[in-house]
């Protein structure tokens, strides 16, 4: 009887960590992944790493232009003579345009990150399609530069917005999985984001990272301790054009 009682409570215990387990599998499943998102690679529509054998990575920063941080990651990456692409948001390039200029002056490619940062799921095709032009205009009006890859906001996909970049000439730019350090989480040190990055570096992967997020200062700490010791694994840190051009 005890033994039964025991048995029928471990087995219960087990059903409710295999149901969550299965609840957190499909919400980051779903949240990573569109079902025909492999296709899309396929088509280089949307790129999430390249195929070679080189030591070259593109590390890529969301959420800016910030007053604060992006200048200290400018000058982080100036140090190490490493390129970057940054995917920042139009209000914040139109507020913060002198910054978009001297990132793009020192030679880093801008993407297009929408203007606002919206949830994409609750927006129409219309309004995404603005947010999209929007910011494509300011980032012309301020460096010269025609974007030539989109950053949907946190990661949206769908049908609607494949069809839209294509015409507007914009390839998504997506991120290799395994290397989602999450370093916007408040509190999330910078040697726990650098640490994360170079136990899971390979050859042609784009590296997620964010210069506007509250916790951006552990980003910037962490981006001086991942190019100092990458680079003397032999890595080179480019641009999400280059790297594609690097692909096979
Ligand atoms: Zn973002």
């Amino acid at each position: 009887m005890v033994v039964l009682t025991i048995r029928k409570r471990t087995a219960g215990l087990g059903l409710i960590l295999l149901l969550t387990l299965m609840v957190l599998g499909i919400t980051s499943y779903t949240a990573a992944k569109h079902p025909n998102m492999d296709n899309w690679k396929t088509e280089r529509i949307l790129i999430d790493k390249v195929q070679t054998d080189k030591k070259v990575v593109a590390l890529t920063f969301d959420d800016g232009p910030h007053p604060q941080f992006t200048p200290a990651l400018l000058d982080v990456l100036k140090k190490h003579n490493a390129q970057a692409t940054f995917f920042v948001m139009g209000n914040k390039a139109e507020a913060h345009s002198y910054i978009l200029k001297r990132t793009a002056a020192e030679g880093h490619e801008i993407g297009n990150h929408s203007y606002s940062h919206p949830n994409f799921n609750k927006l129409k095709k219309d309004a995404q399609l603005e947010e999209i032009n929007k910011t494509t205009a300011i980032i012309q009006s301020i460096t010269g530069q025609t974007p030539t890859f989109l950053r949907p906001p946190g990661g949206y996909l769908s049908y609607d917005l494949v069809e839209m970049t294509k015409k507007q000439n914009l390839t998504i730019a997506y991120w290799t999985y395994q290397q989602d350090s999450k370093d916007w989480r408040n509190g999330r040190k910078a040697s726990v984001i650098a640490g994360h990055i170079i136990k899971n570096i390979g050859p042609g992967q784009v590296i997620i990272l964010h210069d506007g997020c509250p916790n951006s200062m552990a980003t910037v700490d962490a981006v001086d301790i991942i190019l100092t010791n990458l680079k003397k694994e032999g890595y080179t840190f480019v641009t999400m054009t280059k790297l594609m051009k690097t692909g096979k």
